[in-house]
């Protein structure tokens, strides 16, 4: 006989975003239902995602919360500095860099913390598994209807889901928000990133580099040690897409060749490490957030380039927000899915999603070009903003996501 549950939220898209919110809605008391086309298991193959994420430490207490943070089956490496240079491809990195440190932001707290998304994965599936107050469905499609009274959500396997929120959170090109005709402004850079990872000779110290070459941004983000290689960090490499086949095809010493070309010399020899994966770049915003007992979040709701890895903390601070409003309706037993509440997670969440889309869209603009006066004129302001300390205090709080 086909199921029958009841619950207060139904998630749709067990990602990053949807998994680390059920988990804490869940850990709340509050009833989830989170469903996935796909099979979770096979998600935490070394194979299936070679991302690494800048987990920044305002995300931190959102998978703590969930009881997802102790369950990382690897060490989280926490990144103590950052480094952003205007680079010249074969050249030197102009000597005119902006340096940030922990100290400087006035606490020895990370700044964040690099963890493999095949260990965030394996987290949120043990925790997943933990929780009586949530139920998990993957694979299965989910047909979802809703109305002023509540939403329906009927699984292929007859399952039948009532729920007063549904939350969509199955990343870029949401099928939940095509259906609301929520529009989108999307735009495209051309661009796609190369993730691999590196051994290399010489200790990172835990500094993250951004060096920014006119292809686009070049990362080297530090990595806990593996076994058989100490020093481990993680690339997430910006090319031109016309460019990128044939470097992806590169056999590993000269892949390894152009690495250290675009690194710069100061972690001495560098080896590629395991697989390579490519990822298309694009950005994109919905122009609202919430429909009749619906709301978006996480990549389905916006996505940024990756220059400054912050598109899953904003996902997460999506997540949080939501988390803390549907407490809220719970203590005081107000209606969770009510339009006035919803509205409220759209205001919290719309302008920082914007002003962070448009930081990283004009950091992309700035820096992709050769142009000689416009290269004198942001290592100049480079130069400015690292001996000034209140903004760099700024430009940390954004990036870590305490500002809020
Ligand atoms: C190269 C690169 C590096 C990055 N590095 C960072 C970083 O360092 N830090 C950072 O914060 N961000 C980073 N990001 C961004 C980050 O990867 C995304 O923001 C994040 O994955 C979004 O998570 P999500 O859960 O919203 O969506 P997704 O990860 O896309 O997950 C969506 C889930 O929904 C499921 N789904 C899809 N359709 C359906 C459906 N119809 N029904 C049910 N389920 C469905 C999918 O199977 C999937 O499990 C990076 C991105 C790239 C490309």
């Amino acid at each position: 006989m086909a199921m029958r549950l009841d619950v207060t939220v139904a998630v749709v898209g067990a990602g990053p975003v949807g998994a680390s919110l059920a988990c804490r809605l869940a850990e709340s008391g509050i009833a989830t239902a989170v469903i996935d086309r796909a099979p979770l298991p096979p998600m935490e193959h070394p194979d299936f995602d070679g991302r690494a994420y800048a987990i920044a430490s305002g995300s931190r207490p959102l998978l703590d919360a969930g009881g997802v943070w102790p369950r990382l089956p690897f060490p989280a490496c926490p990144i103590l500095g950052i480094r952003v240079t205007d680079g010249r491809l074969g050249r030197p990195a102009s000597r005119l860099s902006l340096g940030f440190d922990v100290r400087e932001a006035g606490s020895d707290a990370p700044f964040g913390w690099m963890v493999e998304a095949r260990s965030l994965r394996m987290a949120l599936n043990a925790r997943m598994e933990e929780l009586p107050d949530l139920s998990v469905f993957a694979p299965a499609e989910a047909r979802v209807e809703r109305s002023e009274a509540g939403a329906r959500i009927t699984l292929t396997d007859g399952t039948e889901i009532a729920a007063r929120l549904v939350v969509a959170a199955e990343g870029r090109r949401s099928p939940l928000a095509r259906a609301a005709r929520i529009p989108f402004t999307r735009f495209s850079y051309g661009q796609e990133a190369i993730v691999t990872a590196i051994a290399h000779e010489r200790p990172h110290e835990n500094v993250a580099l951004e060096h920014f070459l006119p292809a686009g941004p070049f990362a080297q983000l530090p990595m806990s040690a593996t076994e058989g290689a100490e020093h481990v960090s993680a690339i997430v490499w910006t090319e031109e897409a016309r460019l990128a086949d044939s470097l992806f095809a590169l056999d590993d010493g000269r892949f390894g060749a152009e690495i250290a070309r675009r690194l710069g010399g100061h972690l001495g020899a560098v080896r590629p490490l395991g697989r390579r994966f490519r990822y298309p770049i694009g950005a994109m915003l919905a122009h609202r957030y919430t429909d009749v007992r619906m709301v978006l979040a996480g990549d389905a709701a916006h996505g940024i380039h990756p220059i400054a890895g912050q598109g899953l903390n904003l996902g997460f601070r999506d997540a949080i927000t939501l988390a803390e409003l549907m407490e809220e309706a719970a203590a005081s037993g107000a209606d969770p899915g009510a339009p006035a509440l919803l509205r409220r997670y759209q205001r919290a969440r719309r302008a920082d999603n914007l002003l962070m889309l448009a930081a990283t869209d004009g950091l992309e603009r700035l820096f992709s070009n050769n142009i000689a006066p416009l290269r004198l004129a942001r290592d100049l302001g480079i130069a400015a903003v690292d001996r000034m300390p209140r903004l760099k205090r700024f430009f940390i709080r954004q990036a870590t996501g305490t500002a809020l």
